[in-house]
């Protein structure tokens, strides 16, 4: 069986860093360098922090699931939420593209540079799930 781990957690801003120390600690055993870990970390925080801000709009009752999965020297990693999902996934994937005139909107634009594949699929009222793929170089 591959390895695999699944998290689940209330849809609170402290559990960013929950998710975002599990899926490290969890791709440690692929030995990855110092660089390839924080683009990992980086990639986790942007869509769990989406999970909570725009999925649940910051709502500390909705569940955030993470899970995790090793193929060989690759790792996918799932983010989902069953919050207000989106209309346009394209258009919400564009760089500087936010509903949130506040923010930068460069969340999917950091998660596609940091990883080396990111799917999301959504629908309006149900949800939204993202599918990001990243591999290690082999140092072995
Ligand atoms: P930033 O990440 O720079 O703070 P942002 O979160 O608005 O800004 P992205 O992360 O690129 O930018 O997301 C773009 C838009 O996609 C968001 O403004 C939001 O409308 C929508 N979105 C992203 N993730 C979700 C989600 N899980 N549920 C519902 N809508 C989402
Ligand atoms: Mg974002």
């Amino acid at each position: 069986m591959l390895n695999r781990f699944r998290l689940e957690f209330p849809s609170r801003p402290e559990n960013v860093a929950l998710a975002r120390v599990t899926v490290a600690a969890f791709a440690a055993q692929l030995d990855p360098t110092v660089d390839e870990l924080n683009d990992l970390k980086g990639a986790v925080s942007e869509a769990v922090a989406n999970a909570i801000v725009h999925g649940y709009g910051n709502a500390p009752d909705g569940i955030v699931t993470v899970e995790g999965i090793l193929y060989g020297d690759a790792i996918e990693v799932r983010v989902e939420d069953s919050g207000k999902g989106m209309e346009d996934v394209t258009r919400a994937m564009e760089p500087e593209f936010s509903t949130d005139p506040e923010r930068l909107g460069l969340g999917f634009s950091f998660m596609q540079s940091f990883m080396d594949n990111v799917e999301v699929e959504s629908s309006p009222d149900r949800g939204t799930r993202v599918i990001m793929r990243k591999q290690f170089a082999r140092r072995h």
